[in-house]
């Protein structure tokens, strides 16, 4: 399938090696890179994407999931364009509305969520939820689990893709940097833990809960292996029982797994919250949401009411948070356009239903032809694992054959099915029957090919 793909993106092989010239790896971010060069899109709409040599593939990349609605939805960009039009500006960059209204949406929808920060990426809310723990225990480490993602920050750049060979044993992971120049403070700073597994989980916890200010989690790591029930309970028992405090990176989950995120959907409430993607409705935000007992280590005055506050005092264990674009007026539109559409009529489980038929029919597909294989995911986003063995962490996944399901992917991008090869499949309220059926047709076709080769 390469000799077929690169024949019909030659102009994308050509821009990519102009870009080779100005940006390393001709990537402005490592994630988008793969082999053997990256097709450059140049429009979009609805569940489409268009590339540079005219090609047009049904997008299930999503921008890693944060188009919920598609590309180019009209409710949002004219939200966008209004709030821009009639305010006259793009950003006041000072306290306005918009901000209250989608904090009031937020604790409304997500149980954990008594008060709100924004931020500008999902990165820099793990970031600052995690500072909030620091700041509201006084303990100087963290837990995070093998496997999970949380952003591109030193302190939780660790184990995310470890080889298994220098990760340790499965019930005790050890820590493995996934960067160069990762500071090694953090090695000694970050517990690893092994996800789904609450054994061995309460005996690491134990053994460090006066040193862990929180553990943070994806409930759903990468967006489509959950967490059991049995486990989330737990977990939070735990933390509570030991004093540390439970944060929940929904950045990918938010708005996908249940309007009120996967909180929702376990019944489990974490102490902080992690934002982002699709809460920006397709432009840069993040969020960190928890109980007003602990966000308000944030605050500015302390736990004093504003107006006794003395302005001229200097408190230095307030913590730090700021950020030039933090609740930028244009994104909270956008953000709160999409809300507004994802809870009109039944939009939300109109997505999650398209989402169970296409992965029903991938299903279907890959049993006929007997290919050992499943669909892991939750809501409106899922994943294709080569294997037929049970899969509940990231040791599990070693099983899967990735160079199977690249290869199927590579097959797919010629037939104009667009995700990343490798990733994970996000849709969107713009992909319907048509785009399903071509989506399915071309997996047989992928899978057939496959087969002769
Ligand atoms: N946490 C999770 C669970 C994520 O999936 C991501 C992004 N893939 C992030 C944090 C970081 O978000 P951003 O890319 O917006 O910085």
């Amino acid at each position: 399938p390469l000799q077929l793909l690169k024949s019909r993106t030659q102009k994308s092989f050509e821009l990519f090696k102009e870009a080779q010239k100005v940006m390393p790896g001709g990537v402005t971010a490592n994630i988008k890179y793969f082999e053997p060069y990256p097709i450059i899109m140049e429009a979009a709409e609805g569940a489409r994407l268009k590339d540079v040599d005219g090609n047009e593939y049904v997008d299930y990349l999503l921008a890693y999931g944060a188009l919920i609605l598609g590309h180019g939805h009209h409710k949002v960009m004219n939200a966008v364009i209004r709030q821009m039009v009639t305010k006259g500006t793009t950003i006041y960059g000072t306290p306005h509305e918009l901000e209250m209204e989608m904090a009031k949406r937020l604790i409304k929808l997500y149980p954990g969520i008594e008060q709100v920060r924004y931020t500008n990426s999902g990165t820099e809310a793990t970031l600052l939820a995690i500072r909030v723990a620091h700041a509201y225990t006084g303990k100087p480490k963290i837990a995070k689990f093998e496997g999970h993602y949380h952003g591109g920050y030193d302190q939780v750049l660790l184990s995310i893709n470890p080889p298994l060979e220098q990760a340790g044993p499965a019930d005790r992971p050890v820590a493995v940097p996934d960067s160069a120049g990762v500071d090694p403070y953090y090695l000694e700073h970050t517990v690893i833990l092994p996800f789904n597994d609450l054994e061995a989980c309460a005996a690491i916890l134990k053994e460090q809960a006066d040193q862990l200010a929180a553990v943070v989690v994806e409930p759903v790591q990468a967006g489509f292996i959950p967490a059991t029930e049995t486990f989330m309970r737990g977990l939070r028992k735990l933390t509570e029982e030991l004093g540390i405090l439970l944060i929940f990176d929904e950045v990918k989950t938010c708005f996908r797994v249940a309007l009120g995120g996967a909180q929702s959907v376990y019944g489990v409430t974490p102490d902080l919250t992690a934002l982002g993607k699709v809460l920006g409705g397709g432009f840069p935000i993040g969020a960190v949401g928890g109980k007003k007992e602990i966000m308000e280590v944030a605050s500015p005055h302390g736990k004093k009411d504003v107006f006794e506050m003395n302005v001229t005092s200097k408190k230095k264990d307030v913590l730090f948070h700021s950020g030039t674009y933090n609740g930028h007026p244009s994104v909270l539109a956008a953000g709160l356009a999409t809300l507004d559409v994802l809870e009109d009529q039944d939009n939300f489980e109109t997505i999650v239903r398209t989402t169970e038929k296409l992965r029903r029919g991938l299903e279907n597909v890959l049993k006929y032809y007997q290919i050992p294989a499943q669909t892991l995911g939750m809501g409106s986003i899922f994943n294709v694992v080569m294997t037929a063995e049970k899969i509940t962490n990231y040791r599990d996944l070693q099983n899967a054959n990735l160079s199977l399901r690249r290869e199927l992917d590579y097959h797919l991008l010629t037939l104009g099915i667009y995700t990343k090869p490798l990733n994970r499949y996000s849709l969107s309220l713009a992909h319907g029957d048509r785009e399903i059926q071509q989506t399915i047709d071309a997996y047989e076709a992928a899978v057939k090919r496959l087969l002769v080769a």
